[in-house]
């Protein structure tokens, strides 16, 4: 039997009948007051031009639990060119997934058109998926509504606001599992994670942003389907890992993806390191980088994809600079072939730009510095364009106690202080500091394992 026809004519579980409840206005939270008027001016635009609008997925799923939203995603039965046609201000983007972005000075409505599953009987099937591995290479099937709905990841992201009469539409259960704080695939979840297995991320994200639970069926093949992460485009997956640890629940979302194997798919040296560690000396930096990054989101304050990135690889380059400097290397020669090693490795997984890995390294390299002070070590580390992120990261060294906390001390009140106390500072430095050429070199040699890791 031909199986690729087969499944083209009969619909996959995703295609599942289904019953659309309408939930009316009044029975629910939102309002047009609660809505962008960006979004809402899109909505109405697309209308008078005669097309279907509607509000979709985070920002309904958001409103309805009282959040406030992060953006506002917009559908419509337009067709990209359409779109582009209504609004001046519109730009098409995606190619795996074509959609238009409406801009409003910094503001972006993303709208989309409806789309079907492509396993669903549509014509281009394959094409659109690869025959082996199931997974969806192109999503650019237009559909209706309904086929919209259950080809979306979960029942919270696929309720519909309709902003003429105040209504939700539900097409999937979206609403009843909103209520019971659970998250669930839309049609069956293994075919769903193959077909997509960056979705297995963006049930973690949700889990951990919403506090919700995931359902078992939606959880259990998640511990099996990691390995699938290993064939997503690095380039996607780096957006992704912003998106897990700088949504601001990134110590949650980290937790959860040890606990579901998938951790090691995206950073399999960290996740090394990290079992390497954990007997008797709990790894602690990169938690306590999380919960920073996730205290500086709340509080509005901008995150460095570099910082973020330093923390995340920080671990397997202790370790590897420091199997290089027990094997005799110069400290900064090992530091510096460490980090290329690191980098070399993990860009295999997850693309990192090179306005963000060099910072990193600089991060990273800096950190070799702060011990010297005397002579004019201490003015020009200042100075270095990079220092403030490396001091903070020096500071989460010496949190987790793997530098000393005097050291960090010194930092924050040479930064403090006026310049003629920053030179009494250096005067008031123990004399092994103090700037003489030989017995620095010296000393140098004598102790190569000054940044070898503490076992
Ligand atoms: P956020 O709050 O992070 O914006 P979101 O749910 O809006 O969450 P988006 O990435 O903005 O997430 O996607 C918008 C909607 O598109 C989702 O709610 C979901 O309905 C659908 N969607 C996004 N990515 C996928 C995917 N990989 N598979 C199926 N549906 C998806
Ligand atoms: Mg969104």
């Amino acid at each position: 039997m031909n199986w690729s026809l087969f499944k083209r004519f009969i619909p996959g579980k995703t295609a599942a009948v289904v019953t659309p409840v309408a939930i009316p206005r009044g029975q629910h939270p939102i309002t047009h007051a609660l809505i962008s008027a960006n979004a809402l001016k899109v909505l109405h635009r697309l209308r008078e031009a005669g097309y279907a609008s509607l509000l979709v997925g985070g920002c309904v799923r958001d409103l309805m639990l009282g959040r406030e939203p992060k953006d506002f995603d917009v559908v419509t039965d337009a067709r990209p060119e359409q779109i582009r046609a209504v609004f001046r201000n519109a730009r098409l983007i995606g190619r795996r997934f074509r959609l238009a972005h409406v801009h409003f000075g910094r503001e972006i409505i993303e709208v989309a058109t409806f789309r079907a599953s492509p396993r669903a009987g549509a014509i281009d099937t394959d094409e659109a998926t690869d025959a082996e591995s199931g997974r969806l290479l192109r999503d650019n099937v237009f559909g209706s509504q309904e086929e919209d709905a259950v080809r979306r990841d979960f029942t919270v992201n696929a309720l519909y606001y309709n902003y003429r009469d105040d209504s939700v539409m539900d097409y999937v259960g979206g609403a009843r599992d909103l209520k019971q704080g659970i998250l669930r695939v839309i049609g069956d979840p293994v075919e769903r994670y193959r077909e997509d297995p960056v979705r297995m991320l963006r049930v973690i994200r949700f889990a951990a942003k919403l506090g919700f639970r995931i359902e078992p069926a939606s959880a259990a093949p998640i511990h099996e389907m990691g390995m699938l992460l290993l064939e997503v485009p690095p380039a996607r997956m780096f957006e992704e890992v912003l998106k897990l640890f700088h949504s601001g629940y990134a110590v949650a979302t980290f937790e959860l993806l040890r606990h579901y194997g998938l951790f090691k798919f995206l950073f399999p040296l960290t996740e090394d390191s990290l079992g390497r560690e954990q007997e008797g000396f709990p790894i602690t930096l990169l938690p306590q980088a999380l919960a920073n990054t996730d205290a500086r989101v709340a509080d509005d304050k901008p995150v460095n994809p570099a910082f973020l990135f330093a923390a995340l690889l920080w671990e397997p380059l202790r370790f590897a600079a420091g199997q290089r400097i027990a094997k005799g290397q110069p400290e900064y020669q090992a530091w510096q072939s460490a980090a290329e090693d690191v980098l070399r490795s993990q860009l295999r997984h997850i693309t990192i730009p090179k306005r963000f890995s060099f910072p990193m390294r600089e991060i990273w390299l800096l950190q070799t510095k702060f011990a010297r002070r005397s002579g004019k070590h201490a003015w020009r580390l200042l100075e270095h364009p990079r220092f403030r992120a490396a001091y903070d990261f020096l500071l989460l060294r010496a949190h987790a106690g793997e530098e000393s906390r005097e050291l960090a001390d010194w930092w924050t009140r040479f930064q403090a202080v006026d310049p003629a106390e920053r030179q009494a500072m250096i005067d008031a430095l123990a004399p092994s500091e103090r700037p003489e050429r030989k017995r620095r070199r010296r000393r140098r040699r004598s102790r190569p394992a000054d940044h070898a890791p503490q076992q």
